[in-house]
């Protein structure tokens, strides 16, 4: 059985062998890039050489690339096959070579290397792209029956930017992974068809408007999650399953005292608190800093799922630093800032949760109060107000009050909260918008001073001074 250690040196090695250079995963937090929070796919740190405004300094190359996906984030747990944070393994071609290379390396690495059985595969094309389809025919020999037409079969990174049509492998797991339901066949979202591999030919840059033209070059990039292919390859349940996570999950069965696979409900909590922990550790260990707005924002809400999660599972004292040392232990290896970064990874880890536990003990304990108060009352309802003073004022998660009313019976208006959310946020930005004003206005009159002239005050002043 191969590790997820060998499967990630197995694919960089492969594609090194095809005249790749392997580099080194680049940051979560995307360089020079305002239209991306974070690194989403193996692409990102490239984004440059497709777009050809920087000359790629060789042609070829792979990666095992750290992403983070808030957008999978309720899922995760819920799937076999999700994570926030995620490897992605990946071969780009910057204007070198295109579909007629990377689709039969792709098809080599996945039936001769991973040695998948054939008749498990399945592929995907844009329904557009008749020569991709072509090529997978012509060169890989797979059976056209095998290839299915996905509309949806366009990708990019974000709204702007390099995208192309692209083609994905999936493998059949088996009627026994399946949702049961009649029409349960390729395409469907229950985790029978896991989609392992996603080949991107990336041709075109999209503007604001959505229009497409096409790039200097025509680029490869390609994605494979590496949980995935480790769940595959290990035959494990899911991605949970496979040595890359197993050794966390024991942890937090352990440190819950609830065995794992014992009841449903459990196991999501506890493959929340595995996920969560390890996105946060590799975000903390690229240096973001746990905060209330952008990324930072981001891994405070994850670190405080992680916490939340937990508490479902009984454990109430700090746990994170536990979690993490696994973590550190599996992954330093590849990813030596897990160790560099220890003691800012550790710093943050502990006064976060140290503020979440206050935040909880202090919150539940006015939720309480106005519990009693509505069903004293005779109601079931907490107002919107009531829901964003708990958020705004002790930083409580509407997420947290919700879950908590409804164990009572009870609901929120969420409605109302949200609208009490978005005049907040409203206000702040126009605050900000003023600070900003005047700070720009003190910085160029401390300028003005020091450079000896004076200032522009404005035509109000001016003309308050030459008065004629
Ligand atoms: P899915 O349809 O399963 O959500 P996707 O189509 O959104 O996946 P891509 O954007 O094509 O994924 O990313 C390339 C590859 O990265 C996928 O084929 C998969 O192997 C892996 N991947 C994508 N999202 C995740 C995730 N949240 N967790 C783990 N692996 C992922
Ligand atoms: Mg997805
Ligand atoms: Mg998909
Ligand atoms: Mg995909």
């Amino acid at each position: 059985m191969y590790t997820g250690n060998q499967l990630r040196d197995m694919f960089l090695n492969f594609f090194a062998s095809k005249g790749h250079r392997i580099l080194p995963s680049a940051s979560l937090i995307p360089k020079d890039d305002p239209t991306l929070l974070l690194t989403v796919a193996g692409m990102v740190p490239f984004k440059p050489y497709f777009m050809r405004k920087v000359e790629p300094p060789f042609p070829r190359a792979t990666t095992s690339q750290k992403c983070v996906r808030t957008p999978d984030l309720e899922v995760v747990g819920k799937t076999a096959r999700h994570h926030t944070f995620f490897e992605m393994l990946g071969n780009f071609s910057f204007g070198d070579y295109f579909k007629g290379e990377a689709i039969p390396w792709a098809w080599e690495f996945v039936t001769e290397v991973l040695k998948l059985p054939i008749d498990q595969l399945w592929i995907t094309v844009h329904p557009e792209d008749e020569e991709a389809k072509n090529l997978w025919i012509e060169k890989t020999g797979v059976s056209p029956e095998r290839i299915k037409y996905d509309p949806e079969n366009l990708w990019a990174a974000g709204p702007v930017g390099p995208c192309g049509y692209c083609s994905e492998i999936y493998v059949d797991l088996g009627e026994s992974r399946g949702c049961g339901k009649p029409d349960c066949a390729l395409g469907c979202d229950c985790d029978r068809f896991l989609e392992i591999w996603n080949l991107v030919f990336m041709q075109y840059n999209r503007d604001e408007a959505g229009v497409l033209t096409p790039l200097p070059k025509q680029n490869i990039d390609t994605g494979m999650g590496l949980e995935r292919i480790a769940s595959v390859m290990q035959g494990a349940a899911s991605n949970f399953d496979t040595d890359l996570f197993l050794p966390i999950i024991n942890k937090v069965s352990e440190l819950s005292g609830i065995p794992y696979h014992d009841n449903p409900k459990n196991d999501v909590a506890m493959k929340v608190v595995a996920d969560h922990t390890r996105a946060v550790s590799f975000m903390l260990s690229d240096g973001i800093r746990p905060g209330s707005e952008g990324r930072g924002y981001v891994l405070r809400r994850i670190l405080r799922r992680a916490i939340r999660y937990a508490r479902l599972l009984g454990i109430d004292k700090p746990f994170l630093e536990q979690i993490f040392l696994i973590i550190q232990r599996d992954y330093s290896h590849h990813y030596p800032e897990l160790k560099e970064n220890e003691n800012f990874i550790l710093n943050h880890l502990r006064l976060e949760e140290k503020n979440f536990q206050a935040t909880l003990e202090q919150g539940t304990q006015i939720l309480q109060e106005k519990v009693k108060a509505l069903q004293e009352a005779g109601e079931t309802m907490l107002s919107g107000a009531d829901a964003f003073y708990l958020y705004e004022t002790y930083g409580f998660p509407v997420e947290l009050t919700e879950e908590m009313l409804i164990e009572q019976g009870m609901s929120v208006d969420m409605e109302a909260f949200n609208a009490a959310a978005e005049e907040h946020r409203r206000l702040a930005k126009e605050q900000s918008q003023q600070m900003k004003a005047v700070q720009e206005s003190a910085a160029i009159s401390e300028k003005a001073k020091a450079l000896g002239v004076t200032p522009f005050l404005g035509y109000h002043e001016l003309a308050a001074h030459t008065k004629v």
